[in-house]
């Protein structure tokens, strides 16, 4: 970047805001990814008319912008790809208001989704989305990824708790959309449009966030079977009853060993395959549900099913699950992280398919994730072979995607698209379909500065 062009941004955010030391660069180079991109200079912008100057001054001069929350995401979306800026949001961690009154909260998109979580509880009030990185991704990176999360399977994911926005546009206008009010059918939906744009058509500086009454209580039941195809099925069968828990998670038994390797949390290493399900709602009704979930994983032969009574043991169980990614992560460098979804019906099936393809090409492929609302995080692994291994995981992955379309599914469900999908989006999307979104983008962002190269087939080839 020419150096008067570097004066005048640091000049928008001020000099302490604004570095190109190459030790502080590395650190806004990579994301969850393992995939490294050194931007020319990172800026962290204090206001919505700094991010507004910032934006306009790099559209007039072509520079790429790429948005930045925890960097916890899981396909490259925070990666400046093509150099220039990465714009951190760090400075924008306020909980403006929280509004009793009308459920509904104000927020700035760095504050900490767990931060936030906690802000709420303490007047009674709940919001649901809670991505297992809960304690350190942002609700900015949140909104921009469309996150998912455990209780999604009742309680939706975040565009469910977006009433509006304001977002500043590539071209530096800043626009509001939505309201607080709970309803609102006034021009287009654009808050729909930028949740899950995944920073590529605006940045987001603050959101208002809808909030539910906290439920009274919850209970954690764990169940381990000696067959995956025997989970699957209740899991089926639990949503085919109409039971509708909180949260309904699988790990498989590879998922279970690596918890118990790394974290030593107690969990059964015999088994094949875990359920780890919460029920919420008021106590009365808390038993009941319980026992419905109980009797179908008795039926389709539990090995063994457990209450968590006390709050100790209940944390400690769903530490284990938080623990899986990290755990695989720990296990081998060459690890390819998918999270298809499927029509919940179709999970026994299609767990089914990916075991066949892990025989097939003889490598590790370990299952864990959000079972109830069919969104399965599939890790295709590398053998003792190591990085040779590569080819073979690659041709699994595509595999995997093409049975999840087979059945009816989707290649992601929560982790976007960024830079490891874009190769396959066109596997979900249609050919007019993907030149909408090109058209959206091209309208938006004209000159292709705000996160360029990400979501569309332009970097990277199918394998
Ligand atoms: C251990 C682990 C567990 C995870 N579990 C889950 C899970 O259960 N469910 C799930 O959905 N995800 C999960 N993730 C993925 C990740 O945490 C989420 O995608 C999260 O929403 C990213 O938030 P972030 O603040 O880290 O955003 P970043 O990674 O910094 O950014 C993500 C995207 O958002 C954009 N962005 C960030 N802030 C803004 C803004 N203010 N305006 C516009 N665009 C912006 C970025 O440009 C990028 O494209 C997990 C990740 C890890 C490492």
């Amino acid at each position: 970047m020419d150096k008067n062009l570097e004066k005048q941004f640091r000049a928008i955010v001020g000099a302490d805001h604004f570095t190109d030391v190459q030790e502080d660069l590395l650190c806004y180079a990579f994301d969850a990814t393992r995939e490294q991109y050194l931007p020319e200079a990172v800026l962290f912008p204090g206001s919505v008319q700094e991010v507004s100057a910032v934006l306009r001054l790099a559209n007039a001069r072509g520079v790429p912008v790429v948005p930045r929350g925890a960097g916890s995401g899981f396909t490259g979306g925070s990666l400046p790809l093509k150099g220039g800026l990465v714009m951190a949001m760090n400075r924008f961690d306020r909980i403006r208001l929280i509004d009793t009154d009308n459920l509904v909260a104000e927020v700035e998109p760095a504050v900490v989704t767990a931060k936030f979580q906690a802000a709420v509880e303490t007047v009674g009030l709940f919001y649901p989305p809670d991505p297992a990185s809960y304690t350190f991704s942002t609700l900015g990176g949140n909104i921009a990824e469309n996150a998912g999360g455990m209780r999604a399977v009742k309680y939706g994911v975040t565009k469910d708790y977006v009433r509006g926005l304001e977002v500043v546009l590539p071209s530096g206008e800043i626009v509001h959309t939505g309201s607080a009010c709970a309803k609102d059918v006034v021009g287009y939906d654009l808050t729909t449009l930028f949740v899950g744009s995944e920073g590529t058509l605006g940045v987001v500086t603050k959101a208002i966030l809808r909030l539910l009454p906290l439920p009274e209580a919850k209970q954690t039941l764990s169940a381990s079977f000696s067959d995956m195809g025997a989970a699957a099925r209740t899991v089926s069968e639990i949503i085919g009853r109409g039971i509708v828990p909180a949260t309904l998670e699988f790990l498989d038994g590879a998922s279970l060993g690596a918890v118990e390797k790394h974290f030593g949390l107690g969990l059964p290493t015999d088994a094949e395959a875990f359920l780890l399900i919460e029920v919420d709602g008021d106590q009365a009704g808390l038993d009941r549900s319980l026992n419905r979930v109980r009797s179908v994983c008795e039926k389709n032969g539990a090995l063994e099913v457990k209450v968590a009574r006390q709050k100790a043991e209940q944390d400690e169980l769903w530490r284990a699950r938080r623990a899986v990614s990290p755990a695989l992560r720990a296990i081998s460098h060459y690890r390819m992280n998918e999270d298809i979804v499927v029509p919940r019906s179709k999970i026994p099936e299609m767990i089914e398919r990916i075991q066949q393809t892990a025989e097939k090409y003889g490598i590790p492929i370990i299952s864990f994730g959000h079972a109830g609302d069919g969104n399965i995080h599939v890790n295709v692994m590398a053998g003792p072979a190591g990085e040779a291994d590569l080819p073979k995981m690659k041709k699994a992955v595509v595999e995997i995607f093409e049975a999840t379309v087979a059945l009816a599914g989707r290649i992601s469900g929560e982790h976007g698209i960024g830079l490891a999908k874009q190769p396959y989006i066109g596997m979900n999307l249609d050919a007019p379909t993907l030149a909408l979104c090109r058209l959206l983008k091209k309208t938006l962002d004209p000159n292709n500065i705000l996160n360029p190269g990400k979501m569309f087939p332009s970097v990277r080839e199918a394998h």
